[in-house]
């Protein structure tokens, strides 16, 4: 970034909350641990606070921002390449094809879109070889929830069943400008070297289904749903879905994948 750069005023449409505690970012580096020779991706480097120390631990550095002002303060800064583009039409598969090794991603996420960018990273797991997010830190509790508790969920089974989950720093909402309503938290997430299923296209329909009503029994939901395919496969439907592990999810998608393949 050039030394004249112009003063920035947040924008709130781009979810920009500006990380200023140092001490904090320091933290978040040092438990990156960034090498040189690493295929380092920054998500939005808005003013810096996590691209100078990446930048200077690895040399090299991609940044994908999708506020045109930002992106332009960071083109021609050595070792950066810039991808000024919505993160959700990055293709992080061709990034990491380019870079010929999995991606190490890192973002402090516009929270409005969190989810999203967390399912699109997800269709790229095979070609990540760790995250390191920052997000709300209710967010981050479902994601890492175990069954049984309120905050287990959608959004934990449907990022267990591919990536070991890890919650790292909390955050206030001091540690930024301008703060956030919310606390954070850093998770880091390493997607798992053998993945249960191809894909988590069924086990979604199975999990949006189960947690539609997540007070009813299974068999009111689910049950419903497993019988008008006629899929018989022993399953108890007698529990909510919030007291299913994340296995037996995914043994049911598999077994139903499996079926669907043989029919
Ligand atoms: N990394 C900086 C920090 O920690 O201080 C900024 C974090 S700020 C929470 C989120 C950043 O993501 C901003 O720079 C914002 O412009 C960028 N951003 C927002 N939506 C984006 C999108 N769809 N694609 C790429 N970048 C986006």
């Amino acid at each position: 970034m050039t030394a004249r750069a112009p003063r920035h005023v947040a924008r709130k449409r781009f979810g920009q909350h500006f990380l200023v505690d140092e001490a904090l970012v320091e933290r978040i580096v040092g438990a990156i641990d960034p090498r040189p020779g690493q295929a380092l991706v920054e998500i939005g480097p808005g003013l810096g606070a996590l691209t100078r120390p990446l930048l200077a631990r690895a040399g090299t550095l991609t940044v994908i921002e999708i506020d045109r002002d930002l992106a332009a303060r960071w083109r021609g800064t050595a070792g950066l390449d810039v991808i000024e583009a919505d993160v959700l039409d990055v293709d992080f598969a061709a990034l990491a094809d380019a870079a010929r090794r999995r991606l190490r991603v890192v973002g402090n996420l516009p929270y409005n879109i969190s989810t999203p960018i967390l399912f699109h990273l997800l269709g790229a797991a095979a070609h990540v070889a760790d995250q390191h997010v920052m997000l709300q830190r209710e967010v981050v509790a479902r994601m890492a929830a175990a069954p049984g508790g309120k905050d287990y969920g959608r959004l934990s089974v449907m990022l267990q069943w591919r990536y070991a989950i890890e919650p790292l720093v909390d955050v206030p909402p001091e540690a930024f400008s301008p703060p956030p309503r919310v606390d954070s938290a850093v998770v880091r997430m390493v997607p798992l070297p053998v993945p249960a299923l191809a894909d988590g296209v069924l086990l979604g329909e199975i999990v949006a289904c189960a947690f539609s009503q997540r007070r009813k029994l299974l068999r009111h939901t689910l049950g419903r749903w497993l019988a008008a395919r006629g899929h018989t496969r022993p399953f108890d439907l007698q529990r909510r879905a919030e007291e299913v592990p994340v296995d037996e999810y995914v043994a049911l998608a598999r077994a139903l994948g499996a079926a669907g393949q043989a029919a």
